[in-house]
């Protein structure tokens, strides 16, 4: 078995889905799977969702959404990124749901469409502050009115996205919501169907209760982090990945020795040093070298030096009873967790997940 692996525990997934669940009271669930589910595995946390009866995932490309189709799962897939005019017809073909944010997309589609004679399924989002992607909340009404009079497009839904849910009680958030309505309101007026109203990430989730709509979009919250530490305490999650790896080696240095490369760390006095089977390259961030610790049983160690491509060293004291080939957790949840290194290197748990490179090995623990 290879060095470094990353335990995806789905026990806690499901924990993470229930406190979920308790919040959002029925309404449809849109779990962000894109980026290889925030490095958890996009395809076996998909089927472990709909195990859990979840019927439509996030993506963020074409690429990512076909993945899931090939792997025989069954929810309405969305795609939440724009696509290039050449996967259109992919897209459409495979009956995704497409975010579009402007008439000349949405046209481009619709062609599509009718050459395949089969209609495209339309997400219009709304840019009501996120500053990303979307058509202005004053466009939105001439191009809901287009999909729904064309028989070749169908209203999937509509959406907007938010910059700083992560803040409670903020005045910006709720001008988006108050926004948000105010132009879907216009829209179900005029008797257009608007499908599934949808604005909530994580952060609205658990702040904003006016914004759970028809739909919410959790990602984070589900691999068992909160966007901001701030909400640590408003919903109990539990971290789904744990990123171990081994000692492969072990040495006595002297005091004075200097360890790795660039010769940053010196041995402030005689001491028994580890080298762990884990780098860079599989996503343990070199900025992370002279200030991480990892755990072996019950104990933390310092990383010490700086983290190599395929190796790091930790230093295990004077006297130590780590053996060779012990686990050492790199993070996961008894801790360090993958807040504690975001917190180091001045980043946001999403992305040290998403660090967790291809050559790491997924295990599945139910
Ligand atoms: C990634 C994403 C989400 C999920 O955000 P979290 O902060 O991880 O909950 C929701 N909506 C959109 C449009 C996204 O791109």
């Amino acid at each position: 078995m290879a060095n470094t692996y990353a335990y995806i525990h789905l026990k806690n997934l499901s924990h993470n889905l229930a406190r979920i669940n308790a919040i959002a009271q029925g309404r449809k669930i849109l779990p962000a799977v894109k980026a290889n589910a925030y490095g958890h595995g996009a395809v076996e946390i998909a089927k472990h969702l709909e195990k859990q009866g979840i019927s439509s995932l996030a993506v963020a490309t074409l690429e990512e959404a076909m993945e899931l189709r090939e792997s025989g799962l069954k929810s309405d897939i969305v795609i939440l990124g724009l696509m290039c005019p050449s996967d259109a017809a992919v897209a459409v073909k495979n009956d995704f749901c497409l975010f579009c944010s402007d008439i000349g997309y949405i046209k481009m589609l619709e062609n599509s469409a009718k050459k395949i004679g089969q209609p495209a399924r339309i997400n219009l989002e709304i840019d009501t502050g996120m500053g990303r992607t979307g058509c202005m909340p004053e466009e939105a009404f001439s191009i809901a009115e287009y999909i729904d009079k064309s028989p070749y497009l169908m209203m999937y839904g509509i959406s907007t996205h938010f910059p700083v849910s992560e803040l409670a009680d903020d005045d910006f958030t709720a001008s988006q919501i108050a926004s948000f309505y105010k132009t879907v309101e216009l829209i179900k007026k005029r008797g257009i169907d608007t499908g599934y109203l949808h604005l909530a990430n994580s952060g609205a989730i658990i702040n904003y209760p006016d914004s759970l709509a028809d739909m919410i979009r959790p990602g984070i919250s589900l691999y068992g982090y909160v966007p901001d530490t701030s909400l640590s305490n408003k919903v109990s999650l539990k971290p789904v990945m744990e990123l171990l790896s081994k000692v492969i080696f072990i040495k006595r240095v002297k005091k004075g020795s200097t360890i790795s490369y660039g010769r940053r760390w010196q041995a402030p006095c005689d001491t028994l040093i580890a080298t762990v089977g884990a780098g860079y390259a599989d996503g343990y961030c070199r900025l992370l070298s002279g200030k991480a610790k990892v755990r072996i049983k019950d104990r933390l160690y310092p990383v010490v030096g700086t983290i190599c491509m395929d190796q790091f060293m930790i230093d295990l004291g004077p006297a130590s009873d780590v053996k060779l080939y012990d686990d050492v957790v790199l993070f996961g949840p008894s801790g360090p967790d993958a807040q504690d290194l975001a917190e180091l290197i001045g980043t946001i748990p999403y992305e040290i997940t998403c660090a967790v490179s291809s050559r790491v090995k997924r295990v599945y623990i139910n």
